[in-house]
Protein backbone atom coordinates (compact mmCIF):
# COMPACT_ATOMS: atom_id res chain seq x y z
CA UNK A 1 0.00 0.00 0.00
CA UNK A 2 1.23 3.78 -1.12
CA UNK A 3 4.08 2.36 -3.16
CA UNK A 4 3.94 3.75 -6.59
CA UNK A 5 4.03 2.09 -9.78
CA UNK A 6 7.80 3.08 -10.82
CA UNK A 7 8.57 1.70 -7.15
CA UNK A 8 7.34 -1.66 -7.72
CA UNK A 9 8.88 -2.01 -11.12
CA UNK A 10 12.33 -0.91 -9.87
CA UNK A 11 12.30 -3.57 -6.81
CA UNK A 12 11.01 -6.40 -9.79
CA UNK A 13 14.42 -5.15 -11.61
CA UNK A 14 16.51 -5.34 -8.91
CA UNK A 15 15.42 -8.58 -8.39
CA UNK A 16 15.79 -9.89 -12.27
CA UNK A 17 19.09 -8.40 -11.96
CA UNK A 18 20.22 -10.00 -9.19
CA UNK A 19 19.09 -13.70 -10.72
CA UNK A 20 20.91 -13.06 -14.10
CA UNK A 21 24.29 -12.33 -12.27
CA UNK A 22 23.78 -15.33 -9.92
CA UNK A 23 23.19 -17.42 -13.60
CA UNK A 24 26.29 -15.54 -15.27
CA UNK A 25 28.45 -16.58 -12.23
CA UNK A 26 26.94 -20.50 -11.89
CA UNK A 27 27.91 -19.80 -16.17
CA UNK A 28 31.49 -18.67 -15.43
CA UNK A 29 32.51 -21.21 -13.30
CA UNK A 30 31.48 -24.32 -15.11
CA UNK A 31 33.38 -22.60 -18.35
CA UNK A 32 36.46 -22.56 -15.82
CA UNK A 33 35.89 -25.70 -15.13
CA UNK A 34 35.11 -27.19 -18.46
CA UNK A 35 37.93 -26.74 -20.84
CA UNK A 36 37.46 -26.39 -24.61
CA UNK A 37 39.71 -29.01 -26.10
CA UNK A 38 41.33 -28.06 -29.46
CA UNK A 39 43.18 -29.76 -32.52
CA UNK A 40 46.77 -29.10 -31.88
CA UNK A 41 48.69 -27.95 -34.82
CA UNK A 42 51.99 -29.47 -35.03
CA UNK A 43 54.50 -28.13 -37.01
CA UNK A 44 57.24 -30.48 -35.99
CA UNK A 45 56.22 -33.78 -37.85
CA UNK A 46 57.51 -34.95 -40.83
CA UNK A 47 54.48 -35.81 -43.26
CA UNK A 48 55.05 -37.74 -46.30
CA UNK A 49 51.87 -38.00 -49.22
CA UNK A 50 51.52 -39.72 -52.16
CA UNK A 51 50.72 -37.36 -54.55
CA UNK A 52 49.53 -37.68 -58.60
CA UNK A 53 50.33 -34.86 -60.22
CA UNK A 54 47.90 -35.75 -62.84
CA UNK A 55 45.19 -35.47 -60.57
CA UNK A 56 46.72 -31.89 -59.30
CA UNK A 57 44.15 -29.74 -61.33
CA UNK A 58 41.15 -30.88 -62.46
CA UNK A 59 39.59 -32.06 -66.05
CA UNK A 60 38.26 -29.05 -67.05
CA UNK A 61 41.29 -26.95 -65.56
CA UNK A 62 42.16 -24.02 -68.54
CA UNK A 63 45.88 -24.97 -67.82
CA UNK A 64 44.80 -28.34 -69.37
CA UNK A 65 43.51 -26.94 -72.50
CA UNK A 66 46.42 -24.40 -72.83
CA UNK A 67 48.84 -27.44 -72.68
CA UNK A 68 46.12 -28.86 -75.45
CA UNK A 69 46.04 -25.73 -77.69
CA UNK A 70 49.62 -25.70 -77.81
CA UNK A 71 50.66 -29.09 -78.22
CA UNK A 72 48.40 -28.45 -81.78
CA UNK A 73 50.85 -26.03 -83.13
CA UNK A 74 54.51 -26.39 -85.05
CA UNK A 75 57.13 -25.29 -82.78
CA UNK A 76 59.73 -26.46 -85.21
CA UNK A 77 61.19 -22.98 -84.89
CA UNK A 78 62.21 -23.14 -81.01
CA UNK A 79 62.98 -26.49 -81.45
CA UNK A 80 66.15 -25.73 -84.34
CA UNK A 81 67.41 -23.68 -81.34
CA UNK A 82 68.85 -26.65 -79.41
CA UNK A 83 71.68 -27.99 -79.33
CA UNK A 84 71.60 -30.91 -77.21
CA UNK A 85 71.25 -33.79 -79.73
CA UNK A 86 69.68 -37.44 -78.24
CA UNK A 87 71.46 -39.87 -77.60
CA UNK A 88 74.59 -37.64 -77.12
CA UNK A 89 75.99 -36.19 -73.44
CA UNK A 90 74.59 -32.72 -72.27
CA UNK A 91 71.81 -31.41 -69.65
CA UNK A 92 68.18 -32.12 -71.52
CA UNK A 93 66.63 -28.76 -72.71
CA UNK A 94 63.27 -27.42 -71.50
CA UNK A 95 60.49 -28.32 -73.93
CA UNK A 96 59.60 -25.41 -75.59
CA UNK A 97 55.49 -26.56 -75.47
CA UNK A 98 55.87 -26.61 -71.52
CA UNK A 99 57.55 -22.56 -71.30
CA UNK A 100 55.24 -21.55 -74.07
CA UNK A 101 51.99 -23.07 -71.61
CA UNK A 102 54.24 -21.31 -68.51
CA UNK A 103 54.04 -17.94 -69.84
CA UNK A 104 50.63 -18.23 -71.55
CA UNK A 105 49.21 -19.54 -68.34
CA UNK A 106 50.98 -16.49 -66.16
CA UNK A 107 49.46 -14.21 -68.77
CA UNK A 108 46.47 -15.58 -68.42
CA UNK A 109 46.68 -15.16 -64.85
CA UNK A 110 47.90 -11.54 -65.18
CA UNK A 111 51.22 -12.19 -64.23
CA UNK A 112 54.40 -11.04 -65.95
CA UNK A 113 57.41 -11.42 -64.03
CA UNK A 114 59.57 -14.48 -64.57
CA UNK A 115 60.76 -14.07 -60.68
CA UNK A 116 56.78 -14.71 -60.04
CA UNK A 117 55.92 -17.17 -62.32
CA UNK A 118 59.19 -19.25 -60.80
CA UNK A 119 57.71 -18.89 -57.41
CA UNK A 120 54.53 -20.10 -58.70
CA UNK A 121 56.04 -23.51 -60.27
CA UNK A 122 57.30 -24.53 -56.58
CA UNK A 123 53.68 -24.47 -55.06
CA UNK A 124 50.92 -23.28 -57.71
CA UNK A 125 48.93 -26.82 -58.55
CA UNK A 126 48.52 -25.30 -62.24
CA UNK A 127 52.00 -24.60 -62.56
CA UNK A 128 53.30 -27.78 -60.56
CA UNK A 129 50.83 -29.61 -62.86
CA UNK A 130 52.69 -28.57 -65.99
CA UNK A 131 55.77 -28.47 -64.73
CA UNK A 132 55.99 -31.98 -63.71
CA UNK A 133 56.18 -30.64 -59.95
CA UNK A 134 60.10 -29.35 -61.17
CA UNK A 135 61.50 -25.81 -60.62
CA UNK A 136 62.03 -23.41 -63.13
CA UNK A 137 64.74 -21.19 -62.91
CA UNK A 138 63.49 -17.44 -63.37
CA UNK A 139 66.04 -16.58 -65.31
CA UNK A 140 65.48 -19.55 -67.77
CA UNK A 141 62.12 -18.29 -68.23
CA UNK A 142 63.10 -14.71 -68.62
CA UNK A 143 65.41 -15.29 -71.58
CA UNK A 144 63.09 -17.67 -72.94
CA UNK A 145 60.36 -15.24 -73.22
CA UNK A 146 62.57 -12.89 -75.31
CA UNK A 147 65.30 -14.93 -77.33
CA UNK A 148 62.88 -16.34 -79.98
CA UNK A 149 61.47 -12.99 -82.07
CA UNK A 150 61.13 -14.65 -84.98
CA UNK A 151 60.01 -18.10 -83.51
CA UNK A 152 57.61 -16.17 -81.55
CA UNK A 153 55.94 -14.36 -84.69
CA UNK A 154 55.59 -17.56 -86.36
CA UNK A 155 54.09 -18.85 -83.12
CA UNK A 156 51.25 -16.26 -83.76
CA UNK A 157 50.68 -16.90 -87.81
CA UNK A 158 50.28 -20.48 -86.33
CA UNK A 159 48.07 -19.73 -83.79
CA UNK A 160 46.16 -17.74 -86.12
CA UNK A 161 45.92 -20.58 -88.63
CA UNK A 162 44.17 -22.49 -86.54
CA UNK A 163 41.70 -20.27 -85.11
CA UNK A 164 40.84 -19.64 -88.45
CA UNK A 165 40.84 -23.53 -89.47
CA UNK A 166 38.18 -23.63 -86.31
CA UNK A 167 36.04 -20.62 -88.05
CA UNK A 168 36.71 -17.70 -85.64
CA UNK A 169 38.61 -15.77 -87.86
CA UNK A 170 37.32 -14.69 -91.40
CA UNK A 171 39.40 -11.13 -92.01
CA UNK A 172 35.95 -10.00 -93.75
CA UNK A 173 36.02 -6.91 -91.47
CA UNK A 174 38.87 -5.60 -89.42
CA UNK A 175 38.54 -3.34 -86.52
CA UNK A 176 41.73 -1.14 -85.82
CA UNK A 177 42.70 0.85 -82.85
CA UNK A 178 45.65 2.00 -80.44
CA UNK A 179 46.67 2.25 -77.32
CA UNK A 180 49.13 4.03 -75.35
CA UNK A 181 51.19 1.29 -72.78
CA UNK A 182 53.57 3.25 -70.37
CA UNK A 183 56.98 2.24 -71.16
CA UNK A 184 59.10 0.78 -68.03
CA UNK A 185 60.82 4.48 -67.60
CA UNK A 186 59.81 7.42 -65.43
CA UNK A 187 59.35 10.69 -66.68
CA UNK A 188 62.34 12.17 -64.87
CA UNK A 189 64.96 10.11 -66.63
CA UNK A 190 64.37 12.15 -70.38
CA UNK A 191 67.76 14.37 -70.10
CA UNK A 192 69.19 16.91 -72.90
CA UNK A 193 71.99 15.65 -74.67
CA UNK A 194 74.50 17.52 -72.47
CA UNK A 195 73.61 15.40 -69.43
CA UNK A 196 73.35 12.44 -71.23
CA UNK A 197 76.86 12.74 -72.31
CA UNK A 198 77.74 13.42 -69.00
CA UNK A 199 76.49 10.38 -67.86
CA UNK A 200 78.28 8.52 -70.71
CA UNK A 201 81.30 9.82 -69.70
CA UNK A 202 81.06 8.65 -66.52
CA UNK A 203 79.78 5.03 -67.45
CA UNK A 204 83.07 4.42 -69.65
CA UNK A 205 85.43 5.51 -67.09
CA UNK A 206 83.68 2.65 -64.98
CA UNK A 207 84.14 -0.06 -67.40
CA UNK A 208 87.62 1.46 -68.19
CA UNK A 209 87.88 0.70 -64.21
CA UNK A 210 86.56 -2.54 -63.99
CA UNK A 211 89.88 -4.17 -65.32
CA UNK A 212 91.65 -2.69 -61.73
CA UNK A 213 92.82 -5.81 -59.81
CA UNK A 214 92.01 -3.96 -56.54
CA UNK A 215 88.55 -3.61 -57.06
CA UNK A 216 88.12 -7.02 -58.42
CA UNK A 217 89.47 -8.16 -54.86
CA UNK A 218 86.69 -6.26 -52.75
CA UNK A 219 83.86 -8.16 -53.78
CA UNK A 220 82.96 -12.33 -54.82
CA UNK A 221 83.66 -12.78 -58.61
CA UNK A 222 80.12 -13.49 -58.88
CA UNK A 223 79.31 -9.83 -57.87
CA UNK A 224 82.14 -8.54 -59.52
CA UNK A 225 80.73 -9.80 -63.09
CA UNK A 226 77.11 -8.52 -62.32
CA UNK A 227 78.55 -5.45 -61.70
CA UNK A 228 80.54 -5.30 -64.91
CA UNK A 229 77.41 -6.51 -66.67
CA UNK A 230 75.40 -3.66 -65.86
CA UNK A 231 77.97 -1.34 -66.65
CA UNK A 232 78.23 -2.39 -69.65
CA UNK A 233 74.37 -2.70 -70.11
CA UNK A 234 74.33 1.26 -68.87
CA UNK A 235 77.10 2.55 -71.51
CA UNK A 236 74.89 0.74 -73.91
CA UNK A 237 71.75 2.47 -73.04
CA UNK A 238 73.41 5.57 -72.93
CA UNK A 239 75.01 5.70 -76.32
CA UNK A 240 71.62 4.36 -77.50
CA UNK A 241 69.98 7.54 -76.04
CA UNK A 242 72.32 9.88 -78.31
CA UNK A 243 71.46 8.13 -81.44
CA UNK A 244 67.21 7.58 -80.45
CA UNK A 245 67.59 11.79 -79.76
CA UNK A 246 69.18 12.64 -83.00
CA UNK A 247 65.78 11.19 -84.33
CA UNK A 248 63.27 12.91 -82.08
CA UNK A 249 65.07 16.03 -83.03
CA UNK A 250 64.77 15.23 -87.05
CA UNK A 251 61.26 15.29 -86.16
CA UNK A 252 61.09 18.49 -84.78
CA UNK A 253 60.54 21.68 -86.90
CA UNK A 254 61.96 24.20 -85.23
CA UNK A 255 65.70 25.24 -84.01
CA UNK A 256 64.64 25.69 -80.52
CA UNK A 257 62.40 22.64 -79.96
CA UNK A 258 65.60 21.22 -81.05
CA UNK A 259 67.86 22.21 -78.73
CA UNK A 260 65.12 21.25 -76.26
CA UNK A 261 64.68 17.63 -77.24
CA UNK A 262 64.95 15.03 -74.24
CA UNK A 263 65.39 11.32 -74.23
CA UNK A 264 65.36 8.83 -71.50
CA UNK A 265 68.59 7.35 -70.35
CA UNK A 266 66.54 4.15 -68.98
CA UNK A 267 64.44 3.20 -72.02
CA UNK A 268 65.83 5.56 -75.41
CA UNK A 269 63.19 4.26 -77.70
CA UNK A 270 59.78 5.26 -75.41
CA UNK A 271 58.49 8.89 -76.32
CA UNK A 272 56.31 10.94 -74.14
CA UNK A 273 52.87 10.58 -75.36
CA UNK A 274 49.20 11.65 -74.59
CA UNK A 275 47.17 9.45 -72.30
CA UNK A 276 43.33 8.81 -72.35
CA UNK A 277 43.25 10.44 -68.84
CA UNK A 278 45.17 13.63 -70.70
CA UNK A 279 47.88 13.51 -68.99
CA UNK A 280 51.46 12.68 -70.98
CA UNK A 281 53.62 10.11 -69.88
CA UNK A 282 56.84 7.67 -71.42
CA UNK A 283 55.31 4.98 -73.68
CA UNK A 284 54.46 2.94 -76.64
CA UNK A 285 51.84 2.79 -79.20
CA UNK A 286 50.48 -0.56 -79.35
CA UNK A 287 48.14 -1.14 -82.43
CA UNK A 288 45.80 -3.92 -82.46
CA UNK A 289 43.72 -5.29 -85.29
CA UNK A 290 40.66 -7.42 -84.44
CA UNK A 291 38.33 -9.43 -86.87
CA UNK A 292 35.14 -8.52 -86.19
CA UNK A 293 33.51 -12.53 -86.20
CA UNK A 294 34.59 -13.72 -82.99
CA UNK A 295 37.56 -10.29 -81.56
CA UNK A 296 40.00 -12.54 -82.04
CA UNK A 297 43.34 -10.36 -82.93
CA UNK A 298 44.79 -10.69 -85.77
CA UNK A 299 47.74 -8.13 -85.98
CA UNK A 300 49.91 -6.01 -83.28
CA UNK A 301 52.65 -3.77 -83.80
CA UNK A 302 54.32 -1.73 -81.30
CA UNK A 303 55.27 2.25 -82.64
CA UNK A 304 56.91 5.33 -81.24
CA UNK A 305 54.98 7.69 -82.82
CA UNK A 306 51.97 9.11 -80.69
CA UNK A 307 49.57 9.77 -83.32
CA UNK A 308 47.54 7.79 -85.19
CA UNK A 309 47.41 8.54 -88.94
CA UNK A 310 50.42 6.76 -90.32
CA UNK A 311 49.97 3.16 -88.20
CA UNK A 312 46.85 2.15 -90.58
CA UNK A 313 49.28 0.93 -93.99
CA UNK A 314 51.56 -0.91 -91.70
CA UNK A 315 48.28 -2.31 -89.69
CA UNK A 316 47.09 -3.63 -93.02
CA UNK A 317 50.60 -4.80 -94.01
CA UNK A 318 50.40 -7.05 -90.58
CA UNK A 319 47.43 -8.64 -90.64
CA UNK A 320 48.05 -9.69 -94.55
CA UNK A 321 51.24 -11.09 -93.44
CA UNK A 322 49.95 -13.30 -90.80
CA UNK A 323 46.45 -14.36 -92.36
CA UNK A 324 47.43 -14.66 -95.92
CA UNK A 325 45.13 -12.30 -97.51
CA UNK A 326 44.41 -8.74 -96.68
CA UNK A 327 40.99 -7.48 -94.55
CA UNK A 328 38.01 -6.98 -96.77
CA UNK A 329 37.03 -3.79 -94.96
CA UNK A 330 38.76 -2.25 -92.26
CA UNK A 331 37.11 0.37 -89.70
CA UNK A 332 38.74 3.09 -87.72
CA UNK A 333 38.50 6.27 -85.91
CA UNK A 334 39.19 9.57 -86.36
CA UNK A 335 42.41 9.41 -85.91
CA UNK A 336 43.52 7.09 -88.58
CA UNK A 337 40.85 8.88 -90.99
CA UNK A 338 43.54 11.07 -93.23
CA UNK A 339 43.46 11.50 -96.77
CA UNK A 340 46.68 9.51 -97.09
CA UNK A 341 45.43 6.78 -95.50
CA UNK A 342 41.61 6.54 -98.21
CA UNK A 343 43.84 6.51 -100.79
CA UNK A 344 46.35 4.28 -99.80
CA UNK A 345 43.13 1.79 -98.74
CA UNK A 346 41.76 2.68 -101.75
CA UNK A 347 44.50 1.45 -104.09
CA UNK A 348 44.61 -1.57 -101.78
CA UNK A 349 40.80 -1.97 -102.30
CA UNK A 350 40.29 -2.41 -98.94
CA UNK A 351 36.87 -0.73 -98.13
CA UNK A 352 37.47 1.63 -95.28
CA UNK A 353 34.94 2.85 -92.91
CA UNK A 354 35.87 5.91 -90.31
CA UNK A 355 35.02 8.37 -88.76
CA UNK A 356 35.15 12.16 -90.07
CA UNK A 357 38.60 12.91 -88.16
CA UNK A 358 40.37 15.92 -87.97
CA UNK A 359 42.58 15.22 -91.21
CA UNK A 360 39.12 14.98 -93.70
CA UNK A 361 36.72 17.40 -91.82
CA UNK A 362 37.41 20.67 -92.85
CA UNK A 363 38.00 23.18 -89.56
CA UNK A 364 37.20 26.67 -88.57
CA UNK A 365 39.59 27.12 -86.08
CA UNK A 366 42.76 28.91 -88.31
CA UNK A 367 40.11 31.72 -89.11
CA UNK A 368 39.24 31.62 -85.60
CA UNK A 369 42.82 32.38 -84.02
CA UNK A 370 43.24 34.92 -87.19
CA UNK A 371 40.51 37.19 -85.36
CA UNK A 372 38.36 36.47 -88.59
CA UNK A 373 34.29 37.43 -87.82
CA UNK A 374 31.60 34.31 -88.47
CA UNK A 375 30.14 36.09 -90.75
CA UNK A 376 32.94 36.21 -92.82
CA UNK A 377 33.93 32.79 -93.13
CA UNK A 378 34.18 30.92 -96.49
CA UNK A 379 30.68 30.11 -96.31
CA UNK A 380 30.23 33.68 -97.03
CA UNK A 381 31.50 33.85 -100.22
CA UNK A 382 29.77 33.12 -103.27
CA UNK A 383 31.60 31.06 -105.78
CA UNK A 384 30.89 31.51 -109.64
CA UNK A 385 31.95 28.53 -111.36
CA UNK A 386 31.87 29.96 -114.99
CA UNK A 387 33.77 32.77 -114.36
CA UNK A 388 36.25 30.70 -111.25
CA UNK A 389 36.22 33.58 -109.12
CA UNK A 390 34.48 34.70 -105.77
CA UNK A 391 32.60 37.67 -104.64
CA UNK A 392 32.87 38.59 -101.22
CA UNK A 393 29.95 39.74 -98.55
CA UNK A 394 31.17 43.52 -99.90
CA UNK A 395 30.65 42.42 -103.43
CA UNK A 396 34.18 42.53 -104.34
CA UNK A 397 35.55 39.96 -106.76
CA UNK A 398 38.38 37.15 -105.41
CA UNK A 399 40.20 35.79 -108.32
CA UNK A 400 42.52 33.18 -108.80
CA UNK A 401 45.88 32.79 -106.96
CA UNK A 402 47.64 29.60 -106.97
CA UNK A 403 46.89 25.83 -106.10
CA UNK A 404 48.48 23.33 -103.99
CA UNK A 405 48.44 19.86 -104.27
CA UNK A 406 48.38 17.53 -101.03
CA UNK A 407 47.32 14.23 -101.29
CA UNK A 408 43.53 13.86 -101.57
CA UNK A 409 43.10 17.11 -101.91
CA UNK A 410 44.19 20.36 -104.41
CA UNK A 411 43.68 24.05 -102.48
CA UNK A 412 42.59 26.55 -105.01
CA UNK A 413 43.51 29.87 -103.68
CA UNK A 414 41.73 33.07 -104.65
CA UNK A 415 42.26 36.80 -103.60
CA UNK A 416 40.72 40.07 -103.22
CA UNK A 417 42.38 43.06 -104.40
CA UNK A 418 44.45 44.30 -101.49
CA UNK A 419 43.59 48.18 -102.33
CA UNK A 420 39.67 46.91 -102.22
CA UNK A 421 40.07 45.28 -98.80
CA UNK A 422 42.15 48.34 -97.22
CA UNK A 423 39.40 50.24 -98.61
CA UNK A 424 36.58 48.18 -96.90
CA UNK A 425 34.39 49.12 -94.42
CA UNK A 426 34.30 45.39 -92.78
CA UNK A 427 38.34 45.21 -92.59
CA UNK A 428 38.55 44.81 -89.30
CA UNK A 429 35.87 41.39 -89.64
CA UNK A 430 36.80 39.94 -92.83
CA UNK A 431 40.88 39.84 -92.73
CA UNK A 432 42.21 42.14 -89.79
CA UNK A 433 45.72 40.70 -90.06
CA UNK A 434 45.84 40.75 -93.40
CA UNK A 435 44.73 44.12 -95.05
CA UNK A 436 47.87 44.34 -97.45
CA UNK A 437 47.65 41.64 -99.27
CA UNK A 438 43.98 41.33 -99.46
CA UNK A 439 41.33 38.64 -98.21
CA UNK A 440 41.81 35.22 -99.30
CA UNK A 441 40.11 32.09 -99.26
CA UNK A 442 40.74 28.43 -100.04
CA UNK A 443 38.58 26.33 -102.08
CA UNK A 444 39.41 22.47 -101.59
CA UNK A 445 38.86 20.06 -104.43
CA UNK A 446 39.08 16.55 -102.70
CA UNK A 447 40.02 13.64 -104.57
CA UNK A 448 37.26 11.14 -106.13
CA UNK A 449 38.46 8.47 -103.52
CA UNK A 450 38.26 10.84 -101.12
CA UNK A 451 35.01 12.38 -102.28
CA UNK A 452 33.58 8.71 -102.28
CA UNK A 453 34.73 8.24 -98.51
CA UNK A 454 32.66 11.46 -97.66
CA UNK A 455 29.93 9.88 -99.17
CA UNK A 456 30.06 6.58 -98.30
CA UNK A 457 30.09 7.83 -94.85
CA UNK A 458 26.74 9.82 -94.97
CA UNK A 459 25.13 6.44 -95.83
CA UNK A 460 23.25 4.78 -92.74
CA UNK A 461 24.83 1.22 -93.53
CA UNK A 462 28.33 2.53 -92.98
CA UNK A 463 27.08 4.12 -90.05
CA UNK A 464 25.49 1.37 -88.35
CA UNK A 465 29.23 -0.64 -89.42
CA UNK A 466 30.61 2.28 -87.33
CA UNK A 467 28.72 1.97 -84.36
CA UNK A 468 30.55 -1.86 -83.94
CA UNK A 469 33.73 -0.60 -83.39
CA UNK A 470 33.87 0.38 -80.52
CA UNK A 471 32.34 -2.83 -79.35
CA UNK A 472 34.89 -4.90 -81.11
CA UNK A 473 38.00 -2.53 -81.41
CA UNK A 474 38.09 -1.60 -78.02
CA UNK A 475 37.88 -5.01 -76.06
CA UNK A 476 41.13 -6.56 -76.71
CA UNK A 477 43.01 -3.43 -75.92
CA UNK A 478 40.84 -3.33 -72.46
CA UNK A 479 41.14 -7.08 -71.71
CA UNK A 480 45.01 -6.96 -72.46
CA UNK A 481 45.13 -3.63 -69.95
CA UNK A 482 42.47 -5.14 -67.49
CA UNK A 483 43.12 -9.23 -67.40
CA UNK A 484 46.27 -9.04 -68.31
CA UNK A 485 47.55 -5.82 -66.46
CA UNK A 486 49.71 -4.69 -69.27
CA UNK A 487 49.13 -1.23 -68.38
CA UNK A 488 53.29 -0.60 -68.67
CA UNK A 489 55.90 -2.92 -70.21
CA UNK A 490 58.17 -4.80 -68.09
CA UNK A 491 60.62 -4.87 -70.51
CA UNK A 492 62.29 -1.91 -72.16
CA UNK A 493 63.34 -1.86 -75.90
CA UNK A 494 60.71 -1.51 -78.89
CA UNK A 495 61.87 -5.20 -79.86
CA UNK A 496 61.64 -6.55 -76.19
CA UNK A 497 58.00 -4.43 -75.66
CA UNK A 498 56.66 -5.47 -78.86
CA UNK A 499 57.66 -9.41 -77.80
CA UNK A 500 55.66 -8.69 -74.35
CA UNK A 501 52.87 -7.33 -76.10
CA UNK A 502 52.79 -9.96 -78.45
CA UNK A 503 52.70 -12.76 -75.34
CA UNK A 504 49.62 -10.76 -74.26
CA UNK A 505 47.78 -10.91 -77.93
CA UNK A 506 48.81 -14.71 -78.08
CA UNK A 507 47.20 -15.14 -74.70
CA UNK A 508 44.41 -13.32 -75.39
CA UNK A 509 43.46 -15.40 -78.80
CA UNK A 510 44.04 -18.40 -76.88
CA UNK A 511 41.52 -17.72 -73.81
CA UNK A 512 39.25 -16.58 -76.44
CA UNK A 513 39.30 -20.35 -77.85
CA UNK A 514 38.85 -21.92 -74.64
CA UNK A 515 36.06 -19.67 -74.48
CA UNK A 516 34.16 -20.10 -77.87
CA UNK A 517 35.52 -24.07 -78.40
CA UNK A 518 37.23 -25.53 -75.68
CA UNK A 519 34.93 -24.30 -72.63
CA UNK A 520 31.64 -25.43 -74.07
CA UNK A 521 32.84 -29.05 -73.89
CA UNK A 522 32.82 -29.28 -70.40
CA UNK A 523 29.25 -27.35 -69.84
S1 LIG B 1 37.71 43.08 -96.59
FE1 LIG B 1 37.99 42.64 -98.77
S2 LIG B 1 37.20 40.62 -99.04
FE2 LIG B 1 36.50 41.29 -97.08
S3 LIG B 1 34.49 42.11 -97.45
FE3 LIG B 1 35.87 43.78 -97.61
S4 LIG B 1 36.45 43.89 -99.75
FE4 LIG B 1 35.49 41.92 -99.42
Amino acid sequence: MGKDKSEVNSSAGLRDEGQSRESVCAGSIKRETRKPRLKRINRQQLVMRPMDVEQLVPEDHEVRAIWEFVGCLDLSRYYEDIEVIEGEAGRPALDPRLMISLWIYAYSKGIGSAREVSRLCEYDPAYQWLTGMEPINYHTLSDFRVDHKEALDDLFTEVLGLLSAEGLISLERVMHDGTKVKACAGADTFRREERVRTHLEAARQQVEQMGDPRLAEEVSPRVAKARQRALREKQQRLEKALEELKKIRACKSSQEEKQEARVSMTDPQARIMKQSDGGYAPSYNVQISTDAKEKMIVGMGVSQSGSDYGELVAAVDRVEASGGQEPTEVVVDGGFTSRENILAMSEREVDLIGSMGAGVAQSAGQLKRRGVDQGFYPEAFHYDAVRDTYSCPAGKILRPDGEEKRPGRTNYKYRACAMDCQACSFRQKCCPQNGAKGRSIVRGVDAPEVAAFIAKMETDEAKKIYRQRGAVAEFPNAWIKDKIGLRQFRLRGLVKVGMEALWACLTYNIKQWIRLRWRPQWA
